[in-house]
C-alpha cells in the first residue's frame, strides 16, 4: 500500500472538470491580477467565515504580517504567541521589528495555554496571535477576556483551522482579526500560495487592503508604506471551485478522525497507559482535522518503524519556537511545548482517506510502537 500524507491527487479528480473550466474562464478574460474572481472570493469567504470583511494575499503568513502592520505593531513592541506552532507568527512579529513572547501550550489540545497568558503580557504587548493548531482553536473567549482587560489586540492564526468552529462560530469570525492560509496542504489549499485575513472592523478592513496593495489609497497615490501582497486571480478561481465542495470534504475529514480515534483507542488497551494517545477536541468545538496527531512514547522509534512499513507521517513541530535561533528573543520556560516536541506524530490525514487505508495504517502503528518498546 502506498498510501500519501495528504490526497491531492483524489480532490483534483473530483473537481477537474470544474477547475479546468474556471481556469478556461480567467485566460480568456486576462485579468490576472485582481480579477473579478479575487473579488467573488472575498465576498464568499467573508460569507462562509461569518465576517464582515475578507481581504485576500499572497500567503498565510503574509496575512499575520498585514494584521500586524494594520494595528502599528514596531519595535519595541511585543506579540504574545504559542512556543508550540509554525514559524510564521514569530517570524512576521520580528521582521517588524517587534519580539515575539511565547507562551506555553494546554497538554491536551497543543494550543495557547490561557493560565501562562497574564504572566506573559507587559506594557509593551501590542497583539496576542492564538493559533489554532491542527484544525482546533483555543479557547479564544477566554484569551479575548484578557486581551479586552489589557487593551491588546487578538489575532487568530487560523492558517489550520479555516471550516473550525468553536459552539457554532466559525474560526476566522473568534477576534477581531483572523489570517489563514491557502497553501495546497491547508483543508482549503489552492494551487500555490495563497491566504487571507479576515476582520468586521471597516476601518481595519480599509487599512489591511490598503498595505496589501502598496498603501496605496487611490491608483498611485501612497500615503503609507505598504507591500505588494496579492492572490491571483487564478488561485481565486481555483478556490471557488474548492470551496463549493469544503463542507463535504470537512465532514470526510471528521469521519476519518473518528475512525481514527475509535481504531487507536482499541490498540491502545495493549500498552501501557500514555504509550499512545488519541487527539482531544474540546466538546463544544469542531476541529476542521487539519491534521490528526497523536502523543507517543518513544515517538522518533515508531516513526522509524512507520517510514520502514511505507507510512507516511510528520512531525509538527520538533523544537519550540524559543528553540528556534531566528527567533528565540525570549527566555520564558514553555514545559509542556517541549514534551510536544518530542511526543507529537501526525499520520496520513485528507477527506479521501478509505477505512482500508486507516485500519492498514493503525495496525502498522501497533506494530511499530511494539518495535519500538522492543
Ligand atoms: C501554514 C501556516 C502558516 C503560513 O502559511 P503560508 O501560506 O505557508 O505562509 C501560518 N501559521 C500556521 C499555523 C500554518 O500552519
Amino acid at each position: 500500500m502506498a498510501t500519501p500524507f495528504i490526497d491531492l491527487g483524489a480532490q483534483q479528480a473530483r473537481v477537474k472538470r470544474e477547475i479546468d473550466s474556471a481556469i478556461s474562464r480567467v485566460l480568456k478574460h486576462g485579468k490576472y491580477i485582481l480579477g473579478p474572481e479575487v473579488d467573488e472570493l472575498e465576498e464568499r469567504l467573508a460569507a462562509y467565515a461569518g465576517t464582515k470583511y475578507c481581504v485576500t494575499c499572497a500567503n498565510g503568513t503574509d496575512a499575520i504580517q498585514l494584521a500586524l502592520m494594520a494595528i502599528g505593531v514596531g519595535p519595541g513592541d511585543e506579540v504574545v504567541t504559542p512556543a508550540f506552532s509554525y514559524i510564521a507568527a514569530a517570524e512576521a512579529t520580528t521582521l517588524l521589528g517587534a519580539r515575539p513572547v511565547y507562551v506555553d501550550v494546554e497538554a491536551d489540545y497543543f494550543t495557547l495555554d490561557v493560565s501562562d497568558l497574564e504572566n506573559a503580557l507587559s506594557e509593551r504587548t501590542k497583539a496576542i496571535i492564538p493559533v489554532s493548531l491542527f484544525g482546533q482553536c483555543a479557547d479564544m473567549d477566554a484569551i479575548n477576556a484578557v486581551a479586552d482587560r489589557h487593551g491588546v489586540v487578538v489575532i487568530e492564526d487560523a492558517a489550520q483551522s479555516f471550516g473550525a468552529s468553536v459552539d457554532g462560530t466559525k474560526s476566522c469570525a473568534l477576534s477581531s482579526i483572523a489570517t489563514t492560509s491557502f497553501f495546497p496542504a491547508k483543508p482549503l489549499g489552492c494551487y500555490g500560495d495563497g491566504g487571507a485575513v479576515f476582520t468586521s472592523d471597516e476601518e481595519l478592513a480599509g487599512r489591511i487592503r490598503r498595505i496589501a496593495r502598496h498603501g496605496q489609497s487611490a491608483r498611485y497615490r501612497h500615503e503609507i508604506v505598504g507591500i505588494n501582497s496579492r492572490l491571483d486571480t487564478l488561485q481565486a478561481a481555483i478556490l471557488l471551485e474548492k470551496l463549493k465542495i469544503f463542507d463535504s470534504e470537512l465532514l470526510s475529514r471528521r469521519v476519518a478522525a473518528s475512525n481514527y480515534t475509535h481504531l487507536i483507542m482499541e490498540i491502545s488497551k495493549y500498552f501501557p497507559e500514555g504509550t499512545v494517545e488519541a487527539p482531544c477536541v474540546r466538546t463544544n468545538q469542531e476541529s476542521s482535522w487539519a491534521q490528526y496527531t497523536l502523543k507517543l512514547h518513544a515517538r522518533d522509534h515508531v516513526k522509524e518503524f512507520l517510514d520502514l512499513a511505507g507510512i507516511p507521517s510528520m512531525v509538527y513541530y520538533p523544537l519550540p519556537l524559543t528553540r528556534q535561533p531566528a527567533v528565540s528573543s525570549d527566555a520564558r520556560k514553555v514545559p509542556v511545548a517541549e514534551v510536544a516536541c518530542d511526543s507529537v506524530l501526525s499520520l496520513p490525514m485528507h477527506p479521501y482517506l478509505s477505512d482500508a487505508i486507516q485500519i492498514q495504517v493503525v495496525d502498522e502503528l501497533q506494530k511499530a510502537i511494539q518495535r519500538a518498546a522492543c
